[in-house]
């Protein structure tokens, strides 16, 4: 914009914006970055960590995605209060979104009045009715609240049988939990009892007014009717608002770059870098695992890719999980032994700025968010190799769902020896939704690989038969200036160079926005 004559944009104001990269900061820039924020990185979790004597941490979404001075709506405590330790000394930090269960009866019940496919049958307006019934019987707004408080509300309500129907509200769980500092939660249910004795009577009509007024929408007497709506995802009040203005401003901006995969990418990357599950080391073994015997181990031969089984080491363990091949066994429900070593598609990040600069020269109209290097297989256990497959049967709307090592690291919530994995299917959708950039990223590498090898069997063809060598240097030049749109002949022949012998410190030299600014 510095190179338009005066005046030219005056009808026109700019703003910067400045975005950190999230795997490049240390935790003192994270702090800085992310103060409204928390997670394994602050200052207050490692102190924690140090005076707890902890050996690992288990640090859920919730609690980074709230800020540091937060105090518990139930029992009042802050965080550096609500930290505890487990019995495996793992530093527990969990918030938990707390809802009344009255919620899902509401939701249900319109399917157990008009059948499945009340949706088809009743008026269009429907779900509208009852997103309405159901915040008018539920008694409290969903609420954060510690995991502590929020498992007493459940221990409550067993112990005292109440109905499962009914949930106390934080400030009630407030009133039967006897607090303390950095452990859980002792529970008074003489207090817990008279609370639901004193809201029983409410939560019966409330019950009583979901049925009548489910009734009286599938009998057509609660409408809402659709013409003309104002969807609730532009509603007037915000349009060329500034959020909007933010968002369409910026994708104009950054379209085919990488910044806008970086931006949309921005909340998966801060969670995975915040959130923290360690596993405890001697995980107790549940009583009827089944653990193989010497003979049974020897005698093992999967089904799958037997001789990568068999060609691992004795010592090999797997990347993502640091099970060993024996660890991994496990009893199947056939009761047959299973377990695997299975490769797993996986696509470093490329880092090299001349590559990049090459690649984004060459093949300008790929998104150009991200750029990967050559696809890698990494052989991993059954249960990890399956990760992806179980997310995708949970969430069947990522087709192209991926995650790279780390990230299925971070998505596994519990490891068990001779058991499959626990994983955290929130997280995994989180970090795979965002990971569409992989998809385009993909495309670009085979492009650009493609041309690459073409390139190289050619040179290396002409440097065999110097009599081919005008006709190849023609082929190539035709590619590079047609279908590439390189009209420097000096940047063709670095281009063909750079190809040649893999080393693209050629490209910066080569960019014409830098030939430009000689003129
Ligand atoms: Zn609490
Ligand atoms: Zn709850
Ligand atoms: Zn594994």
């Amino acid at each position: 914009m510095s190179e338009a004559p005066d005046g030219m944009l005056d009808h026109l104001w700019t703003e910067v914006l400045v975005f950190p990269h999230i795997s490049l900061l240390s935790d003192e820039q994270m702090g800085a970055y992310f103060q409204d924020f928390d997670g394994q990185w602050s200052a207050q979790t490692k102190r924690a960590m140090r005076d707890h004597g902890a050996v690992g941490l288990e640090l859920n979404s919730n609690w980074a995605l709230e800020r540091q001075h937060w105090t518990c709506p139930g029992c009042a405590r802050s965080k550096p209060e609500v930290f505890r330790k487990s019995s495996s000394d793992i530093l527990l930090a969990k918030l938990e979104l707390h809802h009344d269960h009255l919620w899902e009866v509401a939701t249900r019940r319109p399917a157990m009045v008009a059948g499945a496919d009340w949706r088809d049958i009743l008026a269009d307006g429907a779900p509208f009715v009852v997103e309405n019934i159901r915040s008018l019987v539920v008694r409290f707004e969903d609420s954060l609240i510690c995991s502590e408080c929020n498992a007493a509300d459940g221990k409550a309500k067993r112990a005292l049988q109440v109905d499962p129907r009914f949930s106390y509200s934080a400030a009630e769980i407030g009133r039967f939990v006897k607090p303390a500092p950095n452990r859980d939660h002792d529970i008074d249910l003489d207090c817990a009892r008279e609370i639901w004795d004193e809201q029983r009577p409410s939560f019966e009509r409330r019950i009583l007014l979901l049925e009548m007024l489910v009734d009286d929408l599938v009998a057509g007497h609660l409408q809402r009717c659709r013409e003309g709506a104002i969807p609730a995802s532009r509603p007037l009040m915000s349009r060329v608002g500034i959020e909007e203005t933010l968002r369409s401003a910026f994708w104009s901006a950054s379209r085919g770059t990488q910044n806008y995969g970086q931006l949309s990418g921005l909340r998966a990357d801060f969670l995975a870098r915040s959130v923290r599950k360690d596993i405890p080391q001697r995980a107790k073994r549940k009583t009827d695992t089944r653990i193989p015997t010497d003979d049974e181990y020897q005698a093992y031969i999967p089904e799958t890719a037997p001789q990568a089984w068999a060609g691992a080491a004795e010592d090999w363990t797997c990347p993502c999980c640091a099970r060993t091949k024996r660890s991994s066994m496990r009893m199947s429900a056939k009761k047959k032994w299973s377990g695997a070593i299975r490769n797993v598609a996986q696509y470093p990040i490329l880092q090299d700025d001349d590559e990049i600069v090459l690649r984004e020269r060459l093949f300008p109209d790929f998104p150009n968010e991200m750029h990967l290097k050559e696809m890698v297989w990494v052989e991993v256990c059954s249960d990890c190799a399956d990760v992806i497959p179980r997310i995708k049967q949970i969430h069947r709307d990522l087709p192209d769902a991926h995650l790279s090592l780390d990230q299925m690291k971070a998505v596994l919530a519990g490891i068990e020896n001779h058991m499959p994995h626990e994983i955290n299917f929130d997280l995994a959708w989180e970090l795979a939704k965002a990971n569409f950039r992989y998809r385009y990223a993909g495309e670009a590498l085979s492009a650009f690989s493609n041309l690459k090898s073409t390139f190289k069997r050619q040179m290396e063809f002409a440097a065999k038969y110097p009599e081919a060598r005008q006709d190849v240097f023609e082929r190539l030049t035709f590619e590079l200036e047609v279908e590439r749109r390189i009209d420097d002949p000096q940047e063709r022949k670095e281009i063909m160079t750079m190809l040649k012998d893999d080393d693209y410190r050629l490209s910066r030299k080569s960019h014409p926005e830098g030939a430009e600014h000689e003129f």
